[in-house]
């Protein structure tokens, strides 16, 4: 790989791939914080921020946003070569809802004051978004939502509850979904609104999950005032914006970082191991590289439709189903591989790069979150196989 020639060009799809490469690997070597490198769980605000930061600072925080609004504006193979990288050296996922789902929502249906007054904020990691959708009786069957809003002048008046918040006690805003026509087809009453976290009457109640963590809250509404100008889009027809910012979070949880992280870690527990060299690690190891590569390679051509600003077609279900099966896959390989060292709920001596029963740990909810797989499956069959109901 050659260094890059003078200061690289300020739209970097002007680079050659391979450059492109060196010139993030060099970033992160020299600007990522030590001490959160290959975090072992999803880590909070007051941990990532530094990272946040110090990306915002880069402007390399929204590689899919347009450059008019603070994104970077790379083709999909750039934007997949800077996930391998930051994958490669362990980078912590930042909070990033307000980057991968509401930002691409607002860009699409946002008034030209929403856009100008969130996505800027997101960029300068003023806002620390989380998502309101699930309910404890609407997760799958989303729809049946209860959590209420009614008009009271020029705000919205807020009721209930929302449930398995992910870092909802990091963030200062929340996108909901609301029902606002108790009448209409279940579909027809829901309308998308913006709410600042500290607003009064919102009670945030962490969950402590399987590995001991507060990862996920539930967060209770009761008579909490929002302005209507907070609504996105018009009220009662939230529903289209709830299903495209789940295609959103789908090409986000279908992109291969989670995959490509945990197989790098299995070539190093293999040579910590010392298997890499068996016909059966090798046979395995190979198996699930070429599916890596296959699912680079049906990723970029949604990355592809989204920059062209087409809408994202049902088939979208299919990446996120082998993104996760893909991960639990790697994730199982670990484990085996792993021997005697399966159990420890911490990182292996030595190395703290190699934590196993951590990885297959983060690899269990991803066939649930973002709309489970089954549901998933659902999807295909009814809207892209016309399967019967
Ligand atoms: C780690 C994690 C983080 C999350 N973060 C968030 C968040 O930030 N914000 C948010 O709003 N939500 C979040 N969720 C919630 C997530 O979206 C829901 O868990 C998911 O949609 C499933 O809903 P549920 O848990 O109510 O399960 P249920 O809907 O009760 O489903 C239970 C089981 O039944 C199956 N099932 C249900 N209906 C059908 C059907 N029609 N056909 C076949 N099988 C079916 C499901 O696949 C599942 O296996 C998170 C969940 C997890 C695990």
């Amino acid at each position: 790989m050659n260094a890059i020639a003078g200061t690289p060009p300020e739209d970097l799809n002007l680079l050659p791939d391979h450059e492109f490469r060196l010139h993030v690997r060099r970033f992160v070597e020299a600007n990522y914080p030590a001490e959160i490198r290959n975090p072992p769980k999803r880590l909070h605000w007051s941990e990532n921020k530094a990272w946040y930061m110090i990306l915002a600072a880069q402007g390399w925080l929204a590689p899919g946003w347009p450059r008019e609004w603070g994104g970077m504006a790379l083709s999909p193979t750039k934007q997949i070569i800077l996930i391998e990288e930051f994958e490669r050296y362990g980078c912590a996922r930042t909070n990033d809802m307000g980057i991968v789902m509401i930002g691409p929502l607002l860009l699409k249906y946002g008034t030209p004051e929403q856009k100008k007054s969130f996505l800027p904020a997101i960029l300068q990691g003023e806002h620390v978004w989380c998502q309101g959708y699930s309910e404890p009786n609407a997760g799958s069957d989303l729809a049946s939502l209860r959590t209420e809003a009614v008009l009271d002048g020029d705000h919205y008046v807020v009721n209930g509850q929302k449930t398995w918040t992910t870092l909802g006690s990091d963030a200062n805003w929340i996108f909901l979904l609301v029902r606002t026509d108790k009448v209409a087809k279940k579909q027809e009453g829901i309308s998308f609104l913006l709410v600042p976290m500290d607003s009064p009457g919102i009670t945030v109640r962490p969950i402590v999950n399987l590995d001991l963590h507060d990862e996920f809250c539930e967060v209770f509404f009761d008579n909490v005032r929002v302005p209507a100008a907070n609504l996105v889009g018009e009220a009662n027809k939230g529903w289209t914006m709830a299903k495209a910012l789940l295609g959103f979070e789908r090409i986000h949880l279908g992109s291969p970082k989670q995959s490509a992280y945990a197989l790098q870690r299995l070539r190093q527990l293999g040579e910590r191991m010392g298997v890499s060299e068996d016909a059966s690690f090798q046979d395995s190891f190979s198996r699930l590289w070429l599916d890596l590569e296959d699912l680079k390679a049906l990723y970029e051509t949604y990355v592809e439709r989204l920059r062209r600003g087409e809408g994202l077609p049902p088939d979208v279900s299919m990446l996120k189903v082998i993104q996760s099966e893909l991960f639990q896959r790697i994730s199982d390989a670990l484990l085996e591989v792993a021997g005697e060292n399966a159990g420890l709920l911490e990182p292996m001596d030595g190395n703290r790069d190699l934590h196993p029963a951590g990885i297959f740990i983060n690899a269990r909810p991803t066939t649930i979150y973002g709309g489970s797989n089954e549901i998933q499956r659902n999807i295909i069959a009814k809207n892209v196989l016309d399967l019967p109901g």
